[in-house]
């Protein structure tokens, strides 16, 4: 193999790993059989064709429920995977193997099901290509009523090692054992996927949108990951791991001297204060926001709680973990988001969707589902009492969606107080600006708002209409196009006017070449992922609010995404030469 092989993916988690290459293949697919020969090959043939028979009732359920729920068209997909299991083929094919090798049914299914998939990945047919997914869901079907193990976890050697997956769920990520995975890197995926905002949340330096770095690697061959570039080296000749180690040496350098800002305020030069919180999805994540620096937390992610669970959680367990979060961060406040599941947060309930990301997502399915709705309300009220606590709703499109939230939110609190709990009868309620309808009217949906806060993430998406999880148009997604920052400052406009604050919570806010332009938008909170929080510090320390509300002036008056980032870049050289490098992920020796 060449040495020194360089190859450009995303930047999704800053930091330098350097480590072997551990392949997460087929998704999915990775049980393995005892390899011993069975000696009862009729039991075993029976043990198979029940699970066969198994699978097929759990789909055809499945497939009825879909039907009643979405109607007969949308419940098709599913067909695809029963005709698999009338396949003769594969059912033939894995009981000769089977009967032939004496080997164990989940073995012999897996070969055969890998044979079909190597076949079919060599097919030029874009709606055979699009099988594999249903021929490895419906394998695992049948694994699963086989060795009737749950979903299948990643399964780690006992070294630490580089990551390198097709894609990883937020929920696969969120259970990464942070100990032994050095850096992941994945085929697909974008810079504001929840699988990235999950990395940064672990500080796992991350690379994502590699198109076919699983194909093109073998395991256990040594990769540099530059997370601060978003680019990786296979196969790295020494004098590279040395410039590497040279590179990670300095810029760690930088953020460990950043660290010393931790207890001084987010102040401009001429005295102009900004909120900097932090961005947090677990209770594990407080510490990270308190070494460094945040002022509370700006948006939790309720919706992992739900993600890392089998079932829905209960208003006993959610109440202890927010409960938690809540006693760790006082006197600090806590602005709880509702739930938001859907588009790439996929929970076990969710239905398969077209565009998820237009679909089935966050107020909602909280709005269609009022229980557990109620359930987290309650559980959120229920600590409260010292006043520290707000409340945020997602993705919301429409005035009515706020009245009904608040209108259910009013019951939860009627129910509260007849039980003679204590909560916050004020509590205040805010909604997430991160559709263009909420920003466009604006006005009339701050004045049933105490606070706004935008997210940057789906705003982007949904102004460009770009996917903010693919790679294959990540080029186009950018939170700095002038768009959406002239929707920014549409939106910070009429909170002001309307006399409520306003915060940004999503990754734009974290992000130091853009804090220039916030600030001199005017925005009063910044909410960000806490390992980013000092460097944005350093930002708003440097500038003065004059000179930003100038640099934010210019900066909407472009009409290209590629302009607004020159003029940045070229403000970042020159105000803040010191940590420049770490900002822009670049070091000059390279
Ligand atoms: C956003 O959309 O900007 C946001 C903060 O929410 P999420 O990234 O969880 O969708
Ligand atoms: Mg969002």
């Amino acid at each position: 193999m060449r040495n020194d092989i360089i190859i450009r993916g995303i930047t999704a988690s800053p930091g330098i790993a350097v480590g072997p290459a551990f392949l997460f293949q087929e998704s999915r697919i990775l049980f393995k059989g005892t390899l011993k020969p069975i000696s009862d090959i009729d039991n075993e043939v029976k043990k198979f064709k029940a699970a066969i028979k198994k699978s097929k009732k759990e789909l055809n359920d499945i497939k009825s429920n879909l039907v009643k729920k979405l109607g007969f068209t949308k419940a098709n997909f599913l067909d695809v995977q029963l005709l698999a299991l009338e396949d003769t083929w594969i059912i033939d094919e894995t009981i000769k193997k089977i009967r032939k090798e004496k080997k164990e049914s989940v073995q012999a299914l897996l070969e055969i099901s890998k044979d079909l998939l190597t076949k079919f990945k060599k097919i030029d047919d874009p709606y055979l290509r699009e099988r594999i997914t249903d021929i490895k869901d419906v394998t695992n079907r049948v694994i699963k009523n086989l060795t009737g193990s749950m979903e299948q976890k990643i399964s780690f050697p006992d070294k630490k090692i580089i990551l390198v997956a097709e894609d990883l769920s937020p929920s696969d990520t969120a259970q990464l054992e942070k100990e032994k995975v050095l850096a992941f890197l994945t085929n697909l995926g974008g810079k504001t996927s929840h699988t990235a905002i999950m990395a940064r949340a672990l500080e796992i330096p991350a690379v994502v949108g590699l198109r076919e770095i699983t194909e093109n690697i073998y395991p256990g061959v040594k990769i540099i990951v530059d997370g601060y570039a978003g680019v990786i080296v296979v196969n790295p000749t020494e004098k590279t791991l040395k410039n590497y180690e040279k590179k990670k040496k300095h810029l760690q350098g930088l953020e460990q001297e950043l660290l010393g800002l931790r207890d001084l305020p987010a102040t401009t030069v001429d005295g102009h204060s900004i909120d900097l919180s932090a961005n947090i999805e677990f209770t594990e994540d407080i510490d990270s926001a308190k070494k460094h620096g945040a002022h509370g937390v700006g948006l939790y992610r309720t919706e992992f709680l739900y993600l890392t669970q089998e079932h829905l959680p209960t208003e006993e367990s959610q109440y202890k973990v927010y409960k938690n979060i809540v006693d760790k961060l006082y006197p600090e406040t806590v602005i709880f988001r509702t739930l938001d599941l859907g588009g790439d947060k996929i929970f076990k309930t969710n239905y398969p969707e077209n565009n998820p990301f237009l679909g089935w997502r966050a107020i909602r399915i909280s709005l269609k589902r009022k229980g557990i709705f109620k359930t987290q309300l309650r559980a959120i009220l229920r600590t409260s009492d010292r006043k520290t606590v707000r409340i945020m709703f997602p993705m919301i499109s429409d005035l009515n969606e706020i009245k009904e939230a608040k209108r259910t939110l009013e019951e939860v609190k009627g129910e509260l107080d007849k039980e003679g709990i204590k909560f916050d009868k004020k509590i205040e309620t805010g909604i997430m600006v991160e559709i263009p309808s909420a920003a466009i009217l604006a006005d009339a949906f701050a004045k049933e708002s105490d606070f706004f806060s935008i997210g940057s993430n789906d705003l982007t998406q949904y102004i460009l209409a770009v996917d903010r999880t693919n790679e294959l148009v990540a080029d186009l997604y950018d939170h700095l196009h002038p768009a959406v920052l002239r929707t920014i400052k549409t939106v910070i406009e009429a909170a002001h006017r309307n006399s409520i604050w306003v915060g940004i919570c999503g990754e734009i806010a974290g992000d130091p070449l853009a804090i220039p332009v916030l600030i001199g938008l005017g925005v009063d909170e910044l909410s960000a992922t806490p390992m980013v929080i000092p460097e944005v510090k350093k930002v708003i320390r440097t500038l003065s609010f004059k000179e930003s509300k100038e640099i934010a002036r210019k900066c909407i008056a472009f009409s290209t995404p590629g302009e607004v980032r020159a003029f940045l870049r070229n403000i970042i050289n020159t105000k803040l030469t010191k940590i420049k490098e770490l900002i822009l992920g670049e070091f000059e020796e390279f």
